[in-house]
Parts: structure tokens; C-alpha cells; sequence
């Protein structure tokens, strides 16, 4: 096996030297958002330091070098996502943003009785926007339930696609179980019902690096802020087709061609979609960001946070009551269970006093929550600069916790 030299990780990340009531820093919430190297925070510091201007409007030469520093982040975000054309990348403010993005577009290309279909496994970003759209267009909303591991019933998805199906909507990863969906057959199933398919790639993104030309899907969104970027920036990839097809979301400046009060003419992708000031420092360290999770190398981090994902799951499971929900051949580093009936809150605060930070709750999916007639779970997530010793104290924390608590 390669050997994974995390102890040299580590050192890019203040953050994981920090005491947290006493104890070091235990950070597995990775799934909620990743830590920041020091490359990213450079970025940053520097972009305020020294070049700090709005881009795309001004003749002088900071706004030329925002600008260049903007547009060389989107070609970096291209590459990485294997995206045919620079200008199939919306900068957005998240994958929430994204979304939306979509769903208003497809505000004008639906018609009543048209079918949507999304996952049981869904975050709520996706499905609370197809809701609305639904309810502005009388569009339906169809689900591919889920079993009791936590995988998608496809023989059921199978019976949901017909012509109505215009549009499919699936987290590449669950953000709640860390199970990987069959996204490439359920991309293939739809496009043969001509339908369009958007991934929520929020969960994939940090240990998959998807090729959207290869996966030949119509959209995919994430966030950067779990990936080693900063919050508040995302993107959106769409297929230049679909993207041409779509009206524009938001009016502004940055967006148009001509204004005049008779009538606007829309500026050409990807600038027909990002109207307004954009984060411009945070597109640029979202470009860092990749830069250094590539130098790594994704096969790499995988490889390595399946490492972890075995080694925690195998000494978890040694603690009596446990449940882990999710269970399917392809996961990312994520577990979620529970103990017994102990709220998962009263084991997600207890381990916070001996520094360890885990997420408990729905984790934003609370249909999961219902189909396993659950209240939450608690979550830990793991990210490539983690350690087994950082699993060790973990459990033990949680033997405290149960013991404290039953
Ligand atoms: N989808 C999934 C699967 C997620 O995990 C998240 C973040 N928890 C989101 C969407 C929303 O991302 P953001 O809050 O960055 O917009």
C-alpha cells in the first residue's frame, strides 16, 4: 500500500492545531464543510494584499489582474471537471445557489403534468427548489424511494421514467450516509426518455473527481467550501445546449449585452448568468483549492480516506448497540449512527467537551430521517487529513458518551 504522508498534510492546516476545551482538535465534520489550507488562505491574503478590484469593467491593471486571476480559476475548475468549454462554468454562490439557478430556469421550459423526479436520499437544496417549481408550473414531483441500506430501489426508478420525465435530480453522494448512487445508469435511463439530469456533486466532490463529459451529464453543482475552499462560491457546470436554453436567473450588470428601457439583450455563457459583483477572491481560492487537492492527487485521498472509513467503521462496530446507517459497496468517508435510543445531541455534545467535532441532527435529509423513524443520527465525517489516532480518541469519546448516557 502507498504510504500517505499526512503528518506533512497536516502542517498546511492551522486550524488542526487548535485546543478545543483542552482537548486537540478532533475535526470530523468534514461533510458540513472541509478545513482551509494555508495555500488557500494565502490565496486570500494576497488577493486583498496586493490586487483587490472588480473584474471584467475596468481598464487599470488591478481590475486586469483580478480579472486574469478570476477567468484562470475557471479554467482550473474546467480542467478538473473535464468540462468541454471554460464557458460551460457558472460561478455560483454554492451548490444551494446552484440549484436554484436551475430550477428557475426550468420555470419556463416546463408545462403542467410534466414529471420531475429526485432521490428519497436527497438534501433538502434538492428538493425544496423542484417543490417551488412544481408549485409555479404544476410540473409533479416523483421520488425513487430508497431501502432500508440506504440504496435507491432502481427497478422503482425504472417504472417512474416515461416522456413525461423532463428532469432527474440525485446527489452523486449522500451527504447524510455517504453512499454512492448509480449515477451513470440513472444519467443513461433518463437521457433515453430524453430527460435532463442535474448531480448534486456538494458530497462527491471532495473525494471523487467527477469527468462530467464521461458521466455525460447535463448539470453538475458543488460548493468549494468542501473541497479546501472558502464559503459563499460554487459552481454550476451545464452543458452549453442546456445552458443556451435556459433564461437567465438573476438581472444585473455583468449579465447584459445592450440595455435600453424598450429592451435588454442577454450577454453570451457564462456571463448571461452572473450577474452583480461575484465573489471574486473566492472563485480565485476555490482555483487554489484544486490546485492543492490535485498536487495530492484525488486517488490518492481516496484511497487513504477509505483507510479510515474501514478502520473507524471496524472499531465502532465493536461498541454494543451500535447502528450504522448506510450501507452500499461505494462509500466515501462518512458514518452515520446511532446508539441504542440515545439522542444522537447528547452524544454530539459530550464529545464536544473532550474536542472532538462531529455533526448530529438530519443532516438536511430529513426524509431519511422519517424512513428510518430516527430523530437524527450523528455523523462523522472524515476528510484526507485526518488520522487513526483522531479515530481512536473518537471512539473512545463515544464508549464515554455511551456510558455516561445509558
Ligand atoms: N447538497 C448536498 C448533498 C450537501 O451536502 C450540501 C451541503 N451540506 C448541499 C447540497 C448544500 O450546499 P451549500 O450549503 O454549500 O449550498
Amino acid at each position: 500500500k502507498a504510504h500517505f504522508d499526512v503528518e506533512t498534510i497536516r502542517k498546511d492546516f492551522p486550524i488542526l492545531s487548535r485546543k478545543v476545551n483542552g482537548y486537540p482538535l478532533v475535526y470530523f465534520d468534514n461533510a458540513a464543510t472541509s478545513q482551509t489550507p494555508q495555500q488557500v488562505i494565502d490565496t486570500i491574503v494576497d488577493y486583498y494584499s496586493r490586487y483587490n478590484a472588480n473584474i471584467h469593467r475596468g481598464v487599470h491593471t488591478l481590475s486586469q489582474e483580478a480579472t486574469d486571476a478570476y477567468e484562470q480559476a475557471r479554467i482550473n475548475i474546467q480542467k478538473h471537471f473535464n468540462a468541454a468549454k471554460a464557458h460551460e462554468i457558472i460561478y455560483t454562490a454554492g451548490t444551494t445557489n446552484a440549484i436554484n439557478l436551475v430550477a428557475s430556469g426550468f420555470s419556463a421550459l416546463l408545462n403542467e403534468g410534466d414529471e420531475i423526479i429526485v432521490s428519497a436520499l436527497e438534501h433538502h437544496s434538492n428538493i425544496v427548489p423542484w417543490q417551488m417549481l412544481c408549485e409555479r408550473t404544476g410540473a409533479v414531483l416523483k421520488v425513487i424511494p430508497m431501502d432500508e441500506n440506504g440504496t435507491l430501489k432502481m427497478e422503482e426508478y425504472d417504472k417512474l421514467l416515461s416522456e413525461k420525465t423532463k428532469l432527474v435530480f440525485v446527489n452523486h453522494v449522500s451527504n447524510a450516509l455517504g453512499t454512492v448512487n448509480p449515477v451513470k445508469e440513472i444519467i443513461e435511463k433518463a437521457h433515453a426518455v430524453d430527460a435532463a439530469v442535474l448531480l448534486d456533486g456538494a458530497q462527491a466532490a471532495p473525494h471523487i473527481k467527477a469527468d462530467v463529459q464521461d458521466l455525460d451529464v447535463d448539470f453538475y453543482v458543488v460548493s468549494a467550501h468542501k473541497m479546501c475552499g472558502p464559503t459563499g462560491v460554487g459552481v454550476l457546470y451545464g452543458k452549453e445546449e442546456w445552458l443556451n436554453k435556459l433564461p437567465p436567473y438573476q438581472g444585473g450588470g455583468e449579465m447584459i449585452a445592450t440595455v435600453t428601457f424598450e429592451k435588454t439583450t442577454y450577454a453570451d455563457l457564462p456571463h448571461k448568468f452572473e450577474a452583480g459583483t461575484p465573489n471574486i477572491c473566492g472563485g480565485i481560492a476555490f482555483g487554489t483549492a484544486l490546485d492543492y487537492m490535485n498536487a495530492i492527487g484525488f486517488e490518492k485521498i481516496a484511497a487513504y480516506e477509505q483507510e479510515l472509513l474501514e478502520y473507524a467503521t471496524e472499531k465502532l462496530q465493536e461498541i454494543e448497540g451500535l447502528r450504522i446507517y448506510g450501507v452500499s459497496e461505494e462509500k466515501t468517508a462518512v458514518i452515520s449512527f446511532n446508539i441504542g435510543e440515545i439522542h444522537p445531541y447528547d452524544i454530539g455534545t459530550i464529545i464536544d467537551k473532550l474536542g472532538i467535532a462531529v455533526r448530529t441532527g438530519h443532516h438536511c435529509a430529513q426524509p431519511i430521517m422519517d424512513f428510518y423513524k430516527i430523530p437524527g443520527t450523528v455523523r462523522a465525517s472524515f476528510a484526507f487529513y485526518n488520522t487513526k489516532e483522531e479515530i481512536d480518541a473518537f471512539v473512545e469519546a463515544v464508549k464515554r458518551a455511551k456510558n455516561m448516557l445509558s
